[in-house]
């Protein structure tokens, strides 16, 4: 989309929160707007949590230059919690630091994006100047639905009660067992979080989000419909969001020498650590089930705790040569994933189902097995099992809690997500629909081409 010359493109400032689930797609989002021809300021926050934020950000910004970064210090929050909550609380209090330096920008923002995780505090900050502000929602219509929703569930509800299944108006049942572990306590940082962002979100003049129609049909039509929760704001699918094209770019030449559709990848994201005892069941089940596959193994929810790796030590000198001698490969340390699972060589993704994760997968037609272990994730495996992008063995443990999954049931669904035809082409008629809603006047293009003239008002 071009912008004539009496008309000055829009000014849109993206502010981000914390962790690779949420970096990774304001990143897509930022190039998708410049390159409709939308003016970028890219809010980038100090310190980061993880080596792998500072790595992508530093890689992001030297391969778009016309993204104009503005950084800013935010003092950490210290504690017991997860990292990435506590630093989405320092910077949930950092509107005064972050604010004023966008304010001086010139050409002045006309737009804000801002980040799920920072709604509450954000857009009571920004509305009263009258800049439109849309919220970025990191995962599934179907979570997005959910999280809406919830604060209207807790009301009908005494303070001493379980969370119970939560019927969502016009969406569907997320039955207690799916419901994030952090929201089974009221007192859960998190928890306070969400039911904040939740209460704040129609300040907003939107909400984008990275899914697209023909996936989530049903609970973007509930949504928009104010069904969900009345006069909720228009919620606009913009996905998939495509890959960012790196000047640098990490190859697997591993992958190159194996057979089409031959290697199983297998991942819990960039934030989920797995125990030893886990790990060595995980193990037997993939020596089992007998496809080669590339597992990326990670012992720290945050990767600058992560420490030299002895594979033998973790997962015995046995299991090591079993994994020797089937030709496969374990990985400890970051991988582009993308770059993956677009290879010809993989058939199929073991996966925590982590949103980005499941886009990335069925952009690119990979079947996944779908092993959720916390947060969102169990209700986008129950999509990936609706939509038919893969298989979800719903018993199976989640959370580090529960019993140790055997590596026999383990390698059984393996096979079966490498071998059944009717999961390959369930996926590959996904992969067609997700190719197309980006395709010119399709629907989340036409999504994005609308949103686009609303910013130039
Ligand atoms: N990712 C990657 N390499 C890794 C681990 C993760 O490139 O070794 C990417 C992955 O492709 C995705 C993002 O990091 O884009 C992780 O987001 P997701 O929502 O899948 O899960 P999270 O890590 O937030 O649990
Ligand atoms: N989320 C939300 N409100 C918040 C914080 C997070 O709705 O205040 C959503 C967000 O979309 C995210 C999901 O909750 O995808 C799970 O949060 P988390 O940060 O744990 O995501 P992960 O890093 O596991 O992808």
């Amino acid at each position: 989309m071009a912008f004539s010359g009496d008309q000055p493109p829009p000014h849109i400032a993206i502010i981000p929160s914390a962790g690779m689930g949420h970096l990774t797609p304001s990143c897509r989002l930022a190039t998708t707007l410049a390159t409709q021809g939308c003016h970028v300021s890219f809010v980038v926050i100090h310190p980061m949590v993880s080596n792998a934020e500072s790595n992508s950000m530093t890689t992001f910004l030297s391969s778009f230059p016309s993204i104009h970064p503005i950084h800013v210090n935010v003092a950490p929050l210290t504690g017991s919690g997860d990292p990435f909550f506590l630093q989405f609380e320092a910077i949930r209090q950092s509107p005064h630091l972050i604010l004023p330096l966008l304010n001086s920008s010139s050409p002045p923002i006309t737009s804000f994006i801002v980040d799920i995780a920072l709604a509450s505090t954000f857009l009571p900050a920004i509305t009263p100047t009258g800049i439109s502000t849309y919220i970025f929602f990191t995962s599934s219509a179907s979570m997005l639905a959910f999280f809406s929703y919830f604060p209207i569930h807790k009301v009908n509800k005494t303070a001493a009660a379980t969370v119970g299944d939560v019927e969502v108006p016009g969406v569907s049942l997320v039955p207690m067992a799916s419901v994030p572990m952090a929201l089974h306590d009221p007192e859960e940082l998190f928890t306070i979080q969400v039911l904040e962002n939740a209460r704040a979100l129609v300040q907003a003049n939107g909400v984008l989000i990275n899914t697209f129609e023909a996936l989530e049909p049903k609970a973007l039509m509930a949504l928009n419909d104010g069904v969900v929760v009345p006069g909720f704001p228009p919620v606009i699918a913009v996905g998939l969001l495509k890959q960012l094209s790196l000047k640098e770019k990490m190859g697997f030449p591993w992958l190159d020498e194996q057979p089409e559709r031959s290697v199983l990848y297998v991942s819990f994201g960039s934030r989920t650590a797995m125990s030893v005892e886990y790990m060595r069941e995980l193990g037997v089940g993939l020596v089992k089930s007998g496809a080669k596959f590339l597992w990326v193994i990670k012992m720290k929810k945050v990767d600058k705790e992560e420490e030299q790796v002895d594979l033998e030590q973790v997962l015995g000198e046995e299991m090591v040569e079993r994994i020797k001698e089937r030709g496969s490969m374990v990985v400890h340390g970051w991988v582009e994933q993308e770059e993956i699972l677009k290879h010809g060589a993989v058939g199929g993704f073991l996966s925590h189902c982590g949103w980005n994760s499941v886009m990335e997968a069925a952009l690119h037609g990979v079947p996944v097995l779908a092993w959720p272990r916390h947060g969102d994730q169990r209700v986008n495996a129950e999509l990936v099992r609706r939509s038919g992008l893969g298989i979800w063995m719903e018993e199976w443990s989640w959370g580090g809690e529960g019993k140790v999954v055997k590596g026999e049931e383990i390698a059984e669904r393996v096979k079966e997500l490498m071998e059944s035809p009717a999961v390959r082409s369930s996926v590959a008629r996904m992969a067609a629909e997700a190719v197309k809603a980006v395709g010119e006047g399709r629907s989340s293009e036409k999504n994005l081409v609308e949103f686009i003239a609303k910013l130039k008002g």
